[in-house]
């Protein structure tokens, strides 16, 4: 008997806690489930997330599923159940989060897509940087050293919606040069979870299946350039090919600085994390957040903020000192 009534109170304890229908509104308490902490990128939008998140009340839980679509779900499930008032997502697969979404919302939790696109779900809003134009950039900056020539389309995980926009965003570049014969596609593939040694393989069989003869290669992040452009540094030809990235992670700008790596595309994490943060308290405060587009993802329309983001290359490598993205002296390997 008195196990039972223990377990009746222990069940009622834990509905009560759970789920955000005592929203606390002066101090929400934000989930914050993040892909994969193992990339650099990641722990930065973390530290500046949790950061700005706590200096307007929140308190931040995170997670990490490193590359796992059942933990991502399973840590969702679990921050749910803590009772957090608001998740902010960013997805390892973008179309197996519904159910997960589901709950929460029936849990009165609001939701924050972050950086990537949750697809076919209920979510709240998004924030990210502008895909299609990081797209854009790389495309360009590759056109502009090699206006002809052969390219190699290395495309981001097939699971992230972000590589479909990097490559609508190259493609609307590289369409009208390809359909006027400049530019020839010998070929293109997606790289599972953005891996570098995957990218390097898929590289390593292009260059032996073209006889070398590849002038360009439209790579979607910095990660999956350092993969290619070890592929091409092993046949003498980095500094030769022209290979695009986006993050500007330190390796790459010292790569871009070498010349290795054509350009990057610089995303000020500060500016996503801290205007996510701001977002995340917003919504569970019922507050409008400055949204400034809206983005189909299968379910709705979702209301986004799209931030700008910057095409670096070495000319504007100062710029990262500038904004304190990194010191002189780390971009000097110091
Ligand atoms: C992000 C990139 C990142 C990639 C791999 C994408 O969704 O937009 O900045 O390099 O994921 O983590």
């Amino acid at each position: 008997m008195n196990k039972m009534i223990t377990a009746v109170g222990l069940a009622c304890a834990m509905l009560f806690s759970a789920g955000a229908a005592h929203a606390d509104a002066k101090n929400p308490k934000i989930g914050f489930s993040i892909d994969d902490l193992r990339l650099e990128r990641w722990t930065r939008d973390r530290d500046y997330f949790t950061q700005a998140a706590e200096k307007l009340g929140a308190k931040v839980y995170v997670q990490s599923a490193d590359a796992s679509e059942q933990r991502q779900i399973a840590q969702i499930e679990n921050l749910i159940s803590r009772g957090v008032d608001v998740l902010v997502i960013v997805p390892y697969n973008a179309t197996v989060l519904n159910n997960a979404v589901r709950e929460a919302k029936k849990a009165k939790i609001k939701v924050l897509s972050y950086d990537r696109l949750i697809l076919n779900a209920d979510v709240d809003a998004y924030i990210s940087f502008d895909n299609k134009t990081v797209g854009e950039l790389q495309a360009q900056s590759l056109v502009q050293l090699k206006p002809k020539g052969n390219y190699y389309l290395l495309g981001g995980a097939p699971t992230d919606n972000n590589a479909k926009m990097l490559r609508e965003g190259q493609l609307k570049v590289l369409k009208p040069l390809i359909d006027k014969g400049d530019i020839k596609v010998v070929g293109q593939q997606w790289v599972k979870d953005w891996s570098p040694s995957e990218a390097m393989s898929i590289v390593e069989n292009a260059l032996t299946a073209n006889g070398n003869k590849i002038d360009a290669v439209v790579a979607s992040n910095d990660a999956t350039a350092g993969g290619a452009i070890q592929a091409l540094a092993s046949q003498k030809l980095a500094g030769k090919v022209a290979v695009s990235g986006q993050d500007a992670d330190l390796a790459a700008v010292r790569r871009v600085m070498a010349g290795t790596q054509s350009m990057t595309v610089y995303k000020p994490l500060k500016e996503i994390a801290s205007n996510a943060a701001r977002m995340a308290v917003q919504l569970v405060r019922n507050e409008k957040p400055a949204y400034n587009a809206k983005l189909a993802n299968g379910f709705k329309q979702v209301d986004t903020i799209l931030l700008k983001p910057i095409l670096l290359n070495k000319a504007n490598v100062d710029l990262l000192v500038k904004d304190g993205f990194y010191t002189q002296s780390q971009l000097a390997g110091k």
